[in-house]
């Protein structure tokens, strides 16, 4: 092996590309704050400027968008921690929550779930761990908040398993919990550790470690703490699974920590253990078969297109992730899509909090490239192999449809190019209802945001005014071609055939019951959740 691919191996090995995924409020922000802290990216908590100014009303969301030109600085993280190399995608929530949420986990090699105490699994963290199940990559459990009265612990296993419908096996256990959290015990190294709330989470909590026999913690914890630990440790035994890689790599189990982000209380334990566990870049498939991440051919895929706002439309950032090989600045690629190569010459990548243009990366990492309005969501970059293409990022289904035509139709040339261009950048999707033109379309999206940077960027880059009905659908399911005969659909009543941009059918369907209907009145009929 030559000592670059050395190099490449090596650096390969030590990446971790993950998101964090939860239900607004679960902490996700402190936590990500908290891995930074102990990865010494920042010196103090609180000093990551707090996005909750970015939680602010829809309105205000354009004008910060347009003065700060383009919101990548807080889409990608990276980290070193203990000679890992870390990657953390965000997956924005509240109102921005879209569907470049769902994008974004097609980047990550596992993910990180984030659960309040006190809530259990929420609606959000339930649609988000749907689309890592589809994957099948590991997921980890943080149950946060443990400083403040909640649910019991078991009582939150038994709320993973029932709604996720995943396993879980608890890696560290909670000793106490509200007021009387001490710390956690990790039963893989089997020990109870301790922790000390010197100056509120500011900075790394010390800890005190010891096995659980050892005589001290009968005095540091008091007999009644001591006990229950004691008799929890039974009971873990029949509560969760038995620890199991094999299940954990594949996503069928669940390994679960407790913690409070705020307080720094088992956070330490989790990213260790968390680190060890998840793999780095393994190899994705393409229609070439599975990419080997050491292949000295560098390749990757874009998946988040961010669009400037600024009125000289069309300047983007595409977000490519790495899949192959080492990434130099200045190298000439061929774009596959389109049959073209390109040199790539300005690429920035995401360090703590900001950004900067480097000179090399490797699989795993997350790349920033200038797009003239050239990508699109799922488009493949490869240096050598011009004919790679990596496996499609599916459309997921919009849960917000409304209908949209122009104020002017003079205007109506620019209105089905922007609606074209907007849904080839994957800012929404379009459909077609089979017996209206292109004048009237449907839009469909995952967050209500959408569709105010829908009408703003059609005004603002297109300078076509919109008519916005909203319709009263909350699903979409795909007709998976030949399933049934297309002109003999049976609808039930109140639901819509439609056609996405690619000519596939869709039903557009008010509730859960009209999917039912829906399958029993057509026979043999395959509906799907998502469509590539
Ligand atoms: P996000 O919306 O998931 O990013 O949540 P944030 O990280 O912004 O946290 C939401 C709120 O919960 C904030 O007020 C945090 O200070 C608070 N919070 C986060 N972690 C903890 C924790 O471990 N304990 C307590 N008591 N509060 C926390």
């Amino acid at each position: 092996m030559t000592e670059q691919n050395l190099n490449l191996v090596d650096e390969v090995k030590r990446r971790r590309t993950f998101a964090i995924i939860s239900h607004p409020d679960a902490g996700k922000t402190t936590l990500t704050e908290k891995f930074l802290l102990y990865g010494g990216a920042i010196r103090e908590a609180g000093s990551v400027k707090s996005r909750k100014s970015q939680k602010h009303a829809v309105s205000d969301w354009m004008e910060i968008e347009k003065q700060r030109g383009i919101s990548v600085a807080s889409s990608v993280l990276q980290f070193e921690y203990n000679n890992f190399c870390i990657n953390i995608l965000d997956t924005p929530g509240h109102q921005d929550f879209s569907e470049d949420t769902y994008r974004t986990l097609m980047a990550a090699d596992s993910a990180v779930m984030v659960i309040d105490s006190a809530k259990g699994v929420e609606d959000q963290t339930k649609k988000l761990f749907h689309v890592c199940k589809m994957r099948g990559i590991p997921i980890f459990t943080f149950i946060n908040k443990m400083d403040r009265q909640g649910k019991d612990p078991f009582e939150l296993l038994e709320d993973i398993e029932n709604v996720l419908g995943i396993r879980s096996c608890p890696v560290n256990w909670p000793i106490g919990s509200g007021k009387d959290f001490k710390g956690v015990f990790n039963r893989h190294k089997n020990q109870i550790e301790l922790f000390d709330d010197g100056n509120h989470g500011q900075s790394i909590a010390n800890s005190i470690t010891g096995e659980v026999s050892d005589e001290k913690f009968n005095t540091l914890l008091g007999d009644a703490l001591h006990n229950k630990l004691l008799e929890d440790i039974e009971l873990l035994d029949i509560a969760g699974d038995n620890f199991d890689l094999e299940k954990i790599l594949s996503g069928e189990l669940t390994p679960v920590f407790f913690g409070s982000a705020l307080t720094n209380f088992g956070v330490e334990p989790f990213l260790e253990s968390f680190l060890e566990i998840t793999p780095p870049p393994t190899p994705r498939s393409s229609n070439l078969g599975d990419i080997d991440p050491n292949s000295n051919n560098f390749s990757g895929f874009i998946f988040k297109i961010q669009a400037n706002m600024d009125k000289n439309h069309r300047d983007r950032i595409a977000f490519l992730r790495i899949c192959s090989g080492k990434f130099e600045k200045g190298m000439s690629v061929t774009h596959v899509q389109r049959n073209k190569k390109i040199k790539l010459s300005q690429p920035q990548q995401f360090v703590a909090q900001d950004r900067v243009i480097i000179d090399s990366a490797y699989p795993g990492d997350i790349i920033g490239i200038h797009d003239p309005g050239i990508f699109n969501i799922g488009d493949t970059l490869s240096e050598k192999q011009s004919n790679l293409q990596y496996t499609g990022i599916p459309q997921f289904a919009p849960e917000h449809f409304a209908r949209i035509s122009t104020k002017n139709a003079l205007k109506r040339k620019q209105f089905v190019k922007g609606l074209t261009q907007l849904s080839e950048e994957g800012a929404i999707q379009i459909f077609k209802e089979p017996n209206f033109g292109m004048e009237e379309l449907i839009v469909g999206v995952v967050g209500v945001l959408q569709f105010e940077v829908l009408e703003y960027r059609l005004k603002q880059e297109y300078g076509v005014d919109i008519i916005m009905n909203p319709l009263p659908y909350r699903y979409i399911r795909w007709i998976e071609h030949g399933s049934v005969k297309s002109d003999r659909i049976s609808m039930p009543m109140d639901t819509i055939l439609v056609e996405d941009k690619n000519r596939t059918q869709a039903v557009l369907l008010q509730n859960e019951w009209s999917i039912r209907h829906l399958v029993e009145r057509n026979e043999g009929i395959v509906l799907k959740e998502t469509s590539l």
